[in-house]
């Protein structure tokens, strides 16, 4: 199957340029970067104490959902704008940009006022009006696949939010339903490579949402590293067995800062090494 380059004006590659979207201090596409925190904000001190221990544990950014798009309407919603208001908090002690996702077209702009970077999660990569908003923001995107999506959707999703005159998007892998069962969804490590022929934006890896189980995130974040991504995003909680949605592929904070210490000495191994 040949990828309709001729749709993708902004987002297919331009010789070799690469795009780096710089976020703070942080330049993903640059540096290997790291992304952590719960899957949702669930009350000041759990995010406050899980935003100190990954920021120890060597993490470039804050991650943490506070409007959680779930599978049942009864389960945990997040918290909204007094989540938002935690994030906020968290930046400012720990200095770590803040990650969030926004579901609603309508809440781009004001959830931008404490976002670092707008998540569009999985199950709104083709929701257009919301990434036409995305695209209207001046706030850096991270596009995540649709776990039923082919990577030339992926690359026309990032077309409608640059084709806003955004220019600042992160494509995230994080898993694709197959007939598999014992993993919460199948990590297309080929996608790395493959994008990357394909578009001069980053490409990061979500080793939760793919695994679904802790077990397995150390291996997968190597295998992100070995596959030449330029980041990951990890969920990370202070005590995951209280974690109030995807308790089962949280990082307790050791795990966390043990994996990182590794993932960065197989990056600096690599690079070192001309290992592409
Ligand atoms: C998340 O990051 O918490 C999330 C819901 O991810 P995804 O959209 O990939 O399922
Ligand atoms: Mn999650």
């Amino acid at each position: 199957m040949v990828i309709e380059m001729k749709n993708l004006k902004l987002a297919g590659l331009q010789g070799s340029k690469r795009t780096v979207v710089q976020v703070g201090q942080v330049k993903v596409g640059e540096d290997f970067t790291i992304i952590a925190g719960p899957c949702g904000v669930e009350s000041e001190d759990q995010l406050m104490e899980t935003a100190r221990a990954v920021k120890a544990g060597g993490a470039d950014m804050l991650r943490g959902g506070a409007f959680k798009p779930r599978t049942s309407p009864y389960a945990f919603q997040g918290l909204g704008l007094k989540g938002l208001k935690i994030l906020a908090k968290a930046r400012e002690e720990t200095g770590l940009p803040i990650v969030t996702e926004v579901i609603d077209p309508r809440d781009v702009s004001w959830v931008s006022e404490y976002a670092d970077v707008l998540q569009v999660g999985a199950r709104n990569m083709q929701n257009f009006s919301l990434l036409k908003e995305v695209g209207k923001s001046n706030r850096a995107v991270l596009l995540k696949r649709g776990m039923l999506s082919t990577l030339e959707e992926l690359l026309n999703c990032a077309e409608y939010i640059l084709n806003e005159g955004n220019p600042d998007v992160i494509l995230c892998e994080r898993g694709i339903r197959t007939f598999e069962t014992y993993t919460r969804n199948t990590l297309d490590i080929s996608a790395v490579p493959a994008l990357k022929e394909l578009t001069h934006l980053p490409v990061i890896i979500d080793p939760s949402h793919a695994a679904g189980k802790v077990s397995l995130i150390p291996s997968m974040s190597f295998a992100a590293v070995g596959a030449g991504a330029d980041g990951i995003i990890v969920e990370a909680h202070r005590n995951p067995a209280e974690a109030l949605s995807d308790k089962d592929q949280a990082l307790t904070p050791e795990q966390f800062a043990d994996m990182t210490k590794k993932a960065r000495a197989l990056y600096k191994f690599m690079a070192s090494n001309h290992i592409k």
